[in-house]
C-alpha cells in the first residue's frame, strides 16, 4: 500500500480497530462446562494408574519401580506395555504415535508415525516394544552446539516411563505422544530432559546418604517437586498480525508508552474479561484432559497479562506439563482470535512475564512415617527442625556458591529485558528467608545459643516452627529466590524458557552442598555423639559464610544494587556475561563430578545458548531495520508531506502565520535523527554478520553496540509515533494492544 493512503481511516490498523469493536465475543468451544473436572481429568493420558488396571501385576510392579524408585526399566516388560498402550491409544482414536522430546530449542519436537502396518497385504494397527522404547530422528537438524560435528549425526529418543504418555488432540487429529529423552550415539545429552533426570538422580543419591546419617531409614528416593507459575499476555490476533516485531521476535521493538500503563493498579486480580475467560477456560479444559493440574488463574499486574499455575508435581513431569501449558495456550488462543505472548518482555515499560518456579525436595520411603515428607517444611519437633535446617543450609550454600551459574540458567535474550526492569527481580541472585528464619539463622550463625541441639532449638523458639506460615504471608515479592514457607520460589526464571535447565543447575548445586554437608557431618560425628548436636555445629559455618547472599529488603531498589556490589555479589546484566558462568572451572567441576553434564556436553550447551542469543539479537535487529524502512519512515514522510501541502495551501491563501512550517521542520529533524541511528544499526548488523567463528565476540558486539543502536532507534521512532498524525501511523499502538475495547 502506498504511504499516502495510510492517512485515511481505511488503513489496516484502523480497520482492525473497527473490526474489534464490532466483533462478537466467542463463547468457549469446549470448556467442559457442566461436567465435573474430576470425571475427565487425565482422560487423554496413560500413566502409572492406568497401567495398573491394564497390565499384569508383575509388569506393573516393574514399571512402578522404574517410575517411583528411579530404577532402570526391565526391557522384558516393554512388549506388554507397548501392547497396552497401543490398545488404549487406538480405542481413543489415535492414528499416529510420536516420541515427544525437548531439544535445546526451548520447545518440544515430534515426528509422527502411523500405527498403520501391513500383514500379508492386510492393513492393521501395529506398535511394538521397539517403537515404544526407541526412535531415531535425524539429530542433525536440532541444535547440538558442536556435539554433532565430533560424533555422528545420529540421535536417539528413548521413552521416559516416569512421565505419562498422552494423546494430543489438535484439529481433531489424535496422536499418541511418548515423552522421551533425546541423546546422541554414545548417550550424549542433546535435550533438556536427560540432564534433568541425571540431576534428580544425583540429588537423590546425595540426600539419601545424608538422611541415613540423620537416622532416617528406608528412604529409597528423594525427589524434587516443582510448581511453575506461568505468566503470559493475551492480545488480539489482528493486532499481532500487524506488528512484524511481535511476529518475528515475540516482543515490540518499537512503541511509545501509553499515558496509562499499570499505574492505576487495577488489573491485578481484577475481573477477567469475558473473551479472555472463554479462552482460558478452554485452555484449562484441554490441559485437564492431558492430566495437567491447573489450579489457579488470575489477572497479573500489567494490562492484558495473566497467570496460570498448576499444583506442584514431580519435577520431570512438571517440566513436561509446563511445555504442554505453553503449547496449549498458544494454540487455543488462536481459536479465540487471540495471541498468547510468552516472551519475557513483550512491552517496554510494562511488567514482563516470569515463571516462578516453586521448588522443594520430598522423601519417598518404605517407612510410612516419613514417606512423602517435604524436607523444606518446618517441623513440629526439634529433630524435624534440625533436618529442615540442614536442608535449608544446603540450599543457601548452593545458591551462594553457584549464584553465577544459576543466573546463567535463566540467561536468554528475552529475560535480559525483564531482569532489573519494571517490577522484576534484578540480575543479582540473592535469597529471601523471611523474618522468623532470618532470626534463627542469624542466631545460629552467631553461635549465641549454647547447649544441646534440643536446648538451642527451644531457646531460639524453634522447637516448633509454625509461625513461619504466618511470616510467609507478607513475604518479599521482589526477591529472585525466596523461601515461601515450605518451598523455595525461583522467581527470576523467564516465562518462555524451558524450566528444565534452571532446575538442572539448582538440583546439581544443592546435591553438591548436601554431599559436602554429609562429609562434614561424618567428621563431626567422630567428635560429637548426638547427631542433632553435630548437625548444628555443621550448619553454623554455612549460615555464617552464606550471609552475603541473604537479603530481606527491596530487591528493586538502587540501594540494593550498590549494597550487593559491596557484598561481592555478581550483577550480570547482559546475557553473554551470564552465560560465561556456565563454563567456569567451578561450574564444570560441579556438573561433571555429579555426572549431570560432561565437559563436552556443557561446552555444547554453552555454545547452543550463546548462538541462540546471537540469532535472537540479529533477528530483532533485522526486523527493526525493516520496520523503520518500510513502516516508520514512510509514515513520517507521508505526514511531512501533509504538513508541507497544508503549509503551501495556507501560503497560497495569504495566511501570514503558518505553524505547519515549524512542525514540518521539527519532524524533519526527528526523521534525520532516526535515519542516523538506523544507519548505525545497519553497520552493527553488517559487522556482526561479517564475523565468522567468533561467537563470543559477536555476542559481545550485539549485546553492547547492537543493543545500544536498537535503543536509540526506538527512542527516535517512539518520538515520531507521538508526533505523526494518528491516522498516518501504521502500527497498532500500545493502548490498542493492551487495552482492548
Ligand atoms: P503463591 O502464594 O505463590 O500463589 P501457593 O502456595 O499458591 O503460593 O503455591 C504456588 C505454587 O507453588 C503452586 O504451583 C503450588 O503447587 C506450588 N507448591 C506448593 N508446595 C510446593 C512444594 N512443596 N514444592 C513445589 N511446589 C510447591
Ligand atoms: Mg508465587
Amino acid at each position: 500500500m502506498p504511504a499516502s493512503s495510510t492517512s485515511n481511516s481505511s488503513s489496516p490498523r484502523k480497520a482492525v480497530i473497527q473490526d474489534i469493536t464490532t466483533r462478537e465475543v466467542r463463547g468457549t468451544n469446549d470448556s467442559g462446562a457442566g461436567t465435573r473436572t474430576s470425571e475427565y481429568f487425565g482422560i487423554n493420558t496413560f500413566g502409572v494408574r492406568q497401567m495398573r488396571d491394564k497390565l499384569p501385576r508383575e509388569t506393573y510392579a516393574k514399571i512402578l519401580a522404574a517410575v517411583r524408585h528411579g530404577k532402570k526399566l526391565d526391557l522384558d516388560v516393554a512388549p506388554r506395555v507397548a501392547q497396552a498402550i497401543k490398545e488404549w491409544a487406538i480405542t481413543h482414536g489415535a492414528t499416529h504415535f510420536t516420541h515427544w522430546f525437548q531439544p535445546q530449542t526451548g520447545l518440544t519436537a515430534e515426528k509422527h508415525d502411523a500405527f498403520l502396518s501391513f500383514d500379508d497385504g492386510q492393513p492393521m494397527e501395529a506398535f511394538g516394544a521397539s517403537q515404544l522404547i526407541q526412535s531415531e530422528p535425524d539429530a542433525s537438524s536440532f541444535p547440538s552446539g558442536g556435539l554433532r560435528a565430533t560424533w555422528e549425526a545420529r540421535g536417539y529418543t528413548a521413552w521416559n516411563p516416569a512421565s505419562p504418555v498422552f494423546i494430543a488432540e489438535w484439529a481433531g487429529v489424535k496422536t499418541l505422544c511418548i515423552p522421551s529423552v533425546f541423546v546422541g550415539y554414545n548417550g550424549e545429552a542433546l535435550d533438556e530432559m536427560t540432564p534433568l533426570l541425571r540431576s534428580s538422580d544425583a540429588l537423590s543419591d546425595k540426600a539419601i546418604e545424608l538422611l541415613e546419617l540423620l537416622g532416617d531409614q528406608g528412604v529409597y528416593r528423594v525427589y524434587t517437586t516443582l510448581g511453575p507459575e506461568q505468566e503470559y499476555f493475551l492480545i488480539d490476533r489482528a493486532h499481532f498480525a500487524l506488528r512484524p516485531d511481535l511476529v518475528m521476535a515475540g516482543r515490540t521493538l518499537l512503541g511509545a508508552p501509553p499515558p496509562r500503563g499499570q499505574q492505576l493498579e487495577d488489573h491485578y486480580f481484577g475481573g477477567i474479561p469475558e473473551r479472555i475467560q472463554a479462552c482460558i477456560a478452554e485452555v484449562e479444559h484441554e490441559l485437564y484432559k492431558l492430566g495437567v493440574p491447573i489450579i489457579t488463574r488470575h489477572n497479573e499486574v500489567a494490562p492484558s497479562q495473566f497467570e496460570m499455575a498448576p499444583r506442584f508435581e514431580e519435577t520431570d513431569v512438571a517440566v513436561d506439563h509446563n511445555q504442554l501449558v505453553m503449547a496449549t495456550l498458544r494454540r487455543v488462543a488462536l481459536r479465540h482470535g487471540l495471541q498468547a505472548l510468552l516472551h519475557e518482555k513483550p512491552f517496554a515499560g510494562i511488567n514482563g512475564s516470569g515463571k516462578h518456579c516453586n521448588w522443594s525436595m520430598s522423601i519417598a520411603a518404605d517407612n510410612p512415617d516419613i514417606d512423602g515428607y517435604n524436607l523444606l517444611k518446618p517441623g513440629m519437633t526439634p529433630h524435624q527442625n534440625i533436618r529442615f535446617l540442614v536442608f535449608l543450609a544446603a540450599v543457601l550454600r548452593a545458591v551462594h556458591k553457584h549464584a553465577g551459574l544459576l543466573r546463567a540458567g535463566i540467561g536468554t535474550s528475552g529475560n535480559e529485558h525483564r531482569l532489573g526492569a519494571n517490577e522484576a527481580p534484578p540480575a543479582i541472585i540473592s535469597v529471601f528467608m523471611g523474618n522468623t528464619l532470618t532470626k534463627v539463622i542469624d542466631a545460629i550463625a552467631d553461635g549465641k545459643a549454647i547447649g544441646s541441639a534440643e536446648q538451642q532449638m527451644i531457646k531460639l523458639g524453634v522447637a516448633r516452627l509454625p509461625e513461619i506460615e504466618k511470616d510467609n504471608t507478607d513475604r518479599n515479592r521482589t526477591s529472585p529466590f525466596a523461601f515461601t514457607g515450605n518451598k523455595f520460589e525461583f522467581r527470576a526464571v523467564g516465562s518462555s524458557q524451558s524450566i528444565a535447565f534452571p532446575i538442572v543447575l539448582l538440583n546439581a548445586a544443592v546435591a553438591e552442598a548436601i554431599a559436602e554437608i554429609t562429609v562434614a557431618l561424618k567428621a563431626e560425628l567422630k567428635k560429637t555423639k548426638k547427631v542433632d548436636d553435630a548437625v548444628l555445629k555443621v550448619v553454623r559455618p554455612i549460615f555464617k559464610e552464606t550471609a552475603s547472599v541473604r537479603f530481606e529488603g527491596n530487591n528493586y531498589s538502587d540501594e540494593w544494587v550498590k549494597d550487593a556490589a559491596k557484598r561481592g555479589l555478581l550483577n550480570l546484566r547482559r546475557t553473554p556475561e551470564a552465560l560465561a558462568q556456565m563454563v567456569t572451572k567451578q561450574s564444570r567441576k560441579l556438573l561433571s563430578s555429579l555426572n549431570v553434564l560432561s565437559d563436552e556436553e556443557l561446552d555444547s550447551r554453552y555454545h547452543v545458548r550463546l548462538e541462540r542469543y546471537v540469532k535472537d539479537m540479529l533477528i530483532e535487529m533485522h526486523t527493526l531495520r525493516e520496520m523503520v524502512d518500510t513502516l516508520v519512515l514512510p509514515a513520517a514522510f507521508s505526514y511531512a508531506g501533509d504538513l508541507a501541502e497544508s503549509a503551501s495551501q495556507a501560503k497560497a491563501a495569504g495566511i501570514k502565520s503558518i505553524p505547519q512550517i515549524d512542525a514540518a521542520n521539527k519532524l524533519g529533524a526527528s526523521i534525520s535523527e532516526l535515519q542516523k541511528h538506523r544507519t548505525t544499526l545497519g553497520k552493527v548488523i553488517d559487522k556482526a554478520e561479517g564475523m565468522h567463528d567468533e561467537l563470543v565476540k559477536q555476542a559481545e558486539l550485539l549485546t553492547s553496540a547492537g543493543a545500544d543502536a536498537m535503543q536509540e532507534v526506538r527512542k527516535c521512532s517512539d518520538l515520531l509515533e507521538v508526533s505523526v498524525a494518528d491516522d498516518s501511523w501504521p502500527l497498532p499502538k500500545y493502548r490498542e494492544m493492551l487495552f482492548p475495547v
